[in-house]
C-alpha cells in the first residue's frame, strides 16, 4: 500500500535509459562510503536512510512515512572512471560497426542510406540494416581515418585487417563515451535512436493527449552516453535487507556488491596510484558491476553459495517477474493438478479441495432474506471480512474481524458487505492453458473435498485437452 497525496494520474509512460547527470537528480544521496550491516554512522553509506528505512519505527528522511508504506529512494555512487553497461556492449558494438572512430561520422552518406530504404524501417531494425551498408566502407570520408574492419565479440575491441596480419584495439569506456558524445543529432536519428524526447504533442501538453487519442506514437528516449555508466544508481536498503544467516547476521548479496564497488572507487583517490594499480582496479570495477547487474557466469559469495545478480532476481522461476507481476496470482484464482473425479463426481461439478476454500471467498450483499444464514457463517467463522457503510467518510470501511471477541462485536447487519469461504454449490469457472477455445473455460458447481487435487469428470476432458498424467 502506497499512498501519497501529491501523486498525479500516469498520463504516458516511456522506457528509457537514464545517463549519470539523470541517475544524479533522481537520486536522494551520494553513496561514498563502505557499512556493513547497517551499524554505526549511516550518512552516505550503502544503508543511508535518505534511501528508506529497515525499521518499523524509524521514519524515512525523504518522504517522511515509516518502512510499511515508504516505497524506497534511489541513491547514487558516482564512479571515479566510466565502465560499460554489460548488458549493452552488443549495442556498442553495432554502433562503432556504423560510425567512424575517430570523429564519429557516419560511415556511409546519410542521404545514401536513406536512399537504401532505411526511410522504410522501424527505428528498432535500421540498426541492423546500417551494418551491412557500412560495413563496406574502409576509411572515413571526413578524417581519412582507416576503420576497422570489424569488432572482436567479447569487450569493445576493434579488429584490424592489414597485410601484416590481424590488429586488436581496445576501446576504454572513456574513450567510447567522448566519441558518443560527440556525434550529432542527424547520426543518432540514423542509427535509430532518439536523442531527445519524442516530438509527440502528447508528451509536452495534457490536452493533446486527451483530444487526439490516435496520434499517441510508441517511442523511446535513448541517449547514447547512457550506455556507459558514470554514476551508478544504488536500489533501496529495502530491496537488499541483511539476513540472518546459519545464526549471524549478514549483508545482502547486493548490498556486498556496492560496497566492494565503493571500496574499489575509493582508490582512484590517491592521487600516487601506479599505472598498473589503476588498471586493476579498473578492472575489479568492471567485474563487479557487471555481476551486480547479472551473475549468470557466477562467481561465489563464499559458503558454497552463488552470487545473486539484479537479473537473477527478476528473471526465471520464482523469481519477481514470474513470481510477483504475472497473471498467477490474481485474486479469487487457485491453481492445482487435475484428477479423474470417479463416481463421486458429477458432470458439471468439479471437486475443490478443502485447504483452498479455506482461503478463496465469495463476495455476498447482505440482505433480509439471506440475514440469518449470514449470523450462522459468521458463528462457524467461515466469513473472513466485513465492509460497513460509514456516514462519516461517505464510503464502505473495513471491519477487522481478528477475534471471537471483535466477532461479537461487529456483529453482520443488513447492507453489509462480506466475503466468504467458498462452499458447496458455488458456481466457479474451470480453466486449463492453453486457453485456445472457449470450451476451454468451463463454468462448474463446486463439490468439496477432502485431497489436494482438482477432480474433474472425464467427459470435459476432451474440450479441456485434459489427461491425468500429473501436468497441471
Ligand atoms: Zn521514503
Ligand atoms: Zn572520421
Amino acid at each position: 500500500m502506497y499512498v501519497m497525496n501529491n501523486i498525479s494520474p500516469i498520463q504516458f509512460i516511456q522506457f528509457s535509459l537514464l545517463e549519470g547527470k539523470q541517475w544524479e537528480e533522481y537520486g536522494v544521496c551520494e553513496v561514498s562510503k563502505p557499512n556493513t550491516h547497517g551499524i554505526g554512522d549511516l550518512t552516505n553509506t550503502v544503508y543511508d536512510e535518505r534511501m528508506g528505512v529497515l525499521e518499523v519505527n524509524k521514519e524515512c528522511y525523504t518522504c517522511g512515512y515509516d518502512s510499511s508504506v515508504c516505497p524506497g529512494h534511489l541513491g547514487y555512487i558516482k564512479l571515479a572512471t566510466p565502465i560499460f553497461n554489460i548488458k549493452l556492449i552488443p549495442i556498442i558494438q553495432h554502433i562503432l560497426k556504423c560510425i567512424c572512430i575517430e570523429c564519429g561520422t557516419l560511415r556511409i552518406p546519410g542521404d545514401f542510406a536513406m536512399l537504401k530504404g532505411l526511410k522504410n524501417l522501424s527505428m528498432a531494425r535500421r540498426l541492423k540494416s546500417l551494418i551491412k551498408l557500412c560495413m563496406k566502407t574502409k576509411t572515413c570520408s571526413k578524417c581519412k581515418n582507416i576503420l576497422p574492419t570489424g569488432m572482436d565479440k567479447e569487450g569493445v575491441k576493434c579488429i584490424y585487417k592489414t597485410s601484416s596480419g590481424i590488429q586488436i584495439v581496445t576501446k576504454t569506456p572513456s574513450e567510447i563515451l567522448a566519441l558518443f558524445e560527440k556525434l550529432d543529432p542527424k547520426t543518432i536519428k540514423l542509427l535509430g535512436f532518439n536523442h531527445k524526447l519524442a516530438p509527440n504533442p502528447a508528451f509536452q501538453t495534457k490536452v493533446a493527449l486527451t483530444e487526439n487519442k490516435t496520434y499517441i506514437e510508441h517511442r523511446h528516449y535513448n541517449s547514447l552516453a547512457a550506455f556507459i555508466f558514470t554514476v551508478l544508481p544504488v536500489i533501496p536498503p529495502f530491496a537488499r535487507t541483511w539476513v540472518i544467516r546459519n545464526g549471524i547476521k549478514s549483508d545482502d548479496d547486493l548490498t556486498e556488491k556496492y560496497n566492494a564497488i565503493v571500496k574499489i572507487n575509493q582508490k582512484f583517490a590517491d592521487k600516487n596510484i601506479t599505472e598498473f594499480a589503476r588498471g586493476e582496479a579498473i578492472r575489479k570495477l568492471e567485474e563487479h558491476i557487471s555481476t551486480l547487474i547479472d551473475n549468470h557466469n557466477e562467481t561465489s559469495a563464499g559458503m558454497n553459495r552463488t552470487h545473486r545478480g539484479l537479473a537473477d532476481r527478476i528473471q526465471g522461476k520464482g523469481n519477481r517477474m514470474q513470481e510477483n507481476v504475472m497473471a498467477k496470482r490474481s485474486d479469487f484464482s487457485a491453481r492445482t493438478v487435475l484428477a479423474s473425479g470417479g463416481p463421486g463426481i458429477r458432470f458439471g461439478e468439479i471437486g475443490v479441495p478443502r485447504e483452498m476454500t479455506k482461503i478463496l471467498t465469495v463476495k455476498l450483499r447482505v440482505t433480509y432474506r439471506n440475514y440469518e444464514s449470514v449470523c450462522k457463517m459468521m458463528e462457524r467463522g467461515e466469513i473472513k471480512s466485513l465492509w460497513r457503510w460509514n456516514p462519516i467518510q461517505n464510503k464502505m470501511s473495513y471491519k477487522g474481524l481478528a477475534t471471537d471477541s471483535i466477532k461479537k462485536k461487529v456483529g453482520v447487519r443488513v447492507n453489509d458487505t462480506i466475503e466468504r469461504s467458498l462452499a458447496n454449490g458455488d458456481w466457479v469457472l474451470l480453466n486449463r492453458q492453453p486457453t485456445l477455445r472457449r470450451e476451454s473455460m468451463v463454468g462448474c458447481k463446486v463439490v468439496i473435498i477432502e485431497e489436494s487435487v482438482f477432480r474433474i469428470p472425464l467427459a470435459i476432458t476432451a474440450p479441456l485437452g485434459a489427461d491425468f498424467d500429473g501436468a497441471l
